[in-house]
């Protein structure tokens, strides 16, 4: 890999958790993306910050990266999950968008649900999976969020290929790249990690 751009020092005043083990990339003078391993719902930092769950359409909890990060927040999440309205029967928050509540028992400040495309199932998954990341970015800068991080939005049961999965997340983080403070990709295996490094390397 070549980590040239991974030198950032004295950047921010901010420390997370997990920074231990992150790599840094510029987004631009004054934002950075930082890709690690670990769990999504220990990740913290100093500011207004959001972690993204990759949610099903239902909003109210499943497998994955969603069960752990409800176990996390509490039965409050469950509600203010359940208090998002529906947009058809069973329907809270449509492919491709994203909605957000109080993160309660978690170490930020919100939880940013969206769905991603499930790949097999999905037509042009490509666009609907920028379109969550690309809505998750929205409703952070809306929210004056300063601090974003995410999961590898279907990568799990949902199955995306991960290099196209990676390309689409990274691209879509650079056009917001004077947005945000930091955007992180808090990533849980060491497979999805490796690719995302990889291809940060080749698009940052
Ligand atoms: P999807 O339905 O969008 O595919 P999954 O939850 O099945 O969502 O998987 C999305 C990604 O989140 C997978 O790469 C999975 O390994 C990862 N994941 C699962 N638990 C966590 C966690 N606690 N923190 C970060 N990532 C997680």
């Amino acid at each position: 890999f070549n980590f040239h751009k991974t030198l950032i020092t004295n950047f921010s005043s901010s420390s997370t958790r997990l920074s231990h083990n992150s790599h840094n990339f510029f987004l631009s003078s004054s934002s950075a993306l930082k890709i690690q391993k670990g769990d999504i719902t220990q990740w913290s930092i100093d500011g207004t910050s959001a972690i993204v769950n990759a949610a099903n359409e239902g909003m109210l909890g499943g497998g994955g990266v969603d069960g752990a990060i409800h176990r996390a927040a509490g039965r409050e999440l469950l509600a203010a999950c359940r208090s998002v309205p529906e947009v058809r029967p069973g329907v809270r928050c449509p492919t491709g968008e994203a909605k957000i509540t109080p993160a309660f028992k978690l170490p930020v400040s919100h939880v940013i649900h969206t769905v991603g495309p499930i790949y097999n199932i999905h037509d042009h998954p490509e666009v609907l999976l920028r379109s969550s990341y690309r809505n998750c970015l929205r409703l952070a800068k809306e929210n004056n969020i300063q601090y974003v991080a995410f999961p590898a939005i279907s990568c799990g049961v949902f199955g995306y290929p991960f290099e196209e999965a990676a390309a689409i997340a990274l691209s879509t983080v650079k056009e917001f790249s004077t947005d945000f403070k930091e955007v992180h990709f808090v990533l849980f295996s060491d497979n999805i990690y490796e690719v995302w490094l990889e291809k940060a390397s080749e698009l940052l």
